[in-house]
């Protein structure tokens, strides 16, 4: 048996793969793969409208608010956010964009925003985190909100650091959240989010698919060399076919979002996640050979980062685990140590046995 802790792209619902291999060549006596069929035409159209559909049921997505199926990635999204908002600032341009940083991703949205206005640093958890040992979310009491920002940008999971907001925040003004690794593991109330953006690689589907859920009353301020492919209001107006969009990514999320209302839905899936990551935390917090550093209270339910006490047994912990046939568990090189990704796909026998071989291994390293 084999279990991939992948961050991403990562592991998805092997019923999916099945039925992809099932359907690859000849989708529904089409006598066409979806690969090679016209977006425009009669089957792409049902697939498209029912993943809309379904991913709106999902998540409970109020009619105020437009979904769209982009390409780019989050990394692209973290410039076109402030491409298609800039232009609600009242007092002009160069707009000004609050941001809470809380990791590497929050780091990295706010480097690209401030090529196209002012990114203000509202609460830098890296600046403040004097005890290295317990990485947490700075308090809200202390956030330092701009009176002319346009919106409010926070990563809602840090998908490197571990972090992750367990409510969404109260502002004033509208906020967004990159939710690339973490939208569907989760109830939310979209009406929270101003816009919630995802890349489908590490929760939902494969690579080159981008969801952005935004409320209608936000589009139309996009600055006027905005690309037209990544205007918000461009992409909403031809219901996601401005250009041809990642077809055969967005039949897979399809597949997925029907996987999981099989499941039950996202309130069902909450409830495994919370179970997965428990098990996992609460035999780090009891372990003499392993730890992880969030304040726990913050911690993530989808990434798990993990270190060992005795950084020489790395290798030799990697080696093992995949003799044990649990993948991809080395940590993001700019942090180190481990990192198990347990999305909604990984199911709770891969967390099991993850924690099975981890006490083993601790055992037999308190021998040696
Ligand atoms: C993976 C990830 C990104 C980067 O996504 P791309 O698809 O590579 O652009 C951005 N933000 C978060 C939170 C992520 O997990």
């Amino acid at each position: 048996m084999i279990y991939n802790f992948s961050a991403g792209p990562a592991v998805l619902p092997k019923e999916v793969l099945q039925q992809a291999a099932a359907e690859m060549l000849d989708w529904h006596g089409s006598g066409m793969s979806v690969m090679e069929m016209s977006h425009r035409g009669p089957e792409f159209s049902v697939i498209l409208a029912e993943a809309l559909a379904d991913l709106r049921e999902l998540l409970a997505v109020p009619e105020s608010y437009e979904i769209l199926f982009m390409q780019g990635g989050a990394i692209a999204e973290n410039a076109l956010v402030p491409l298609n908002l800039a232009g609600l600032s009242s007092t002009g341009q160069p707009a000004t964009f609050d941001y809470v940083c809380t990791g590497s991703w929050s780091l990295k949205s706010i480097k690209e925003a401030g090529r196209y206005g002012h990114a203000h640093v509202a609460a830098d958890m890296l600046a403040t985190a004097g005890d290295q040992q317990s990485a947490a979310i700075p308090d809200r009491a202390a956030w330092q909100l701009s009176q002319e920002a346009v919106y409010v940008h926070i990563c809602a999971n840090e998908t490197i650091d571990g972090i992750e907001y367990q409510n969404a925040p109260e502002v004033t003004a509208p906020l967004v959240a990159d939710m690339s690794s973490s939208l569907l593991s989760r109830v939310i109330n979209v009406a929270d989010y101003g816009v919630i953006y995802a890349g489908a690689q590490k929760n939902i589907g494969p690579a080159g698919l981008t969801i952005v859920i935004v409320r209608k009353d936000l589009l139309g301020y996009a600055l006027p060399h905005c690309p037209s492919a990544f205007n918000w209001q461009t992409v909403a107006s031809h219901g996601s076919m401005y250009n041809t969009p990642p077809t055969y990514a967005i039949y897979i999320a399809g597949l997925v979002f029907k996987w999981l209302k099989r499941r039950g839905g996202v309130a069902v899936m909450e409830q495994v996640n919370i179970a997965k990551a428990k098990l996992l935390y609460d035999y780090l917090d009891a372990s003499t050979l392993f730890e992880n550093r969030v304040r726990p209270d913050c911690r993530s339910r989808m990434n798990i980062p993990f270190f060992l006490r005795d950084e020489a047994l790395n290798q030799p912990f990697l080696k093992a685990a995949g003799d044990h046939g649990l993948l991809q568990l080395k940590g993001h090189s700019s942090v180190g140590g481990m990192r198990a990704s347990v999305y909604n796909a990984m199911p709770i026998e891969g967390v099991q046995a993850l924690v099975s071989f981890m006490q083993e291994f601790e055992l037999l390293s308190g021998l040696s």
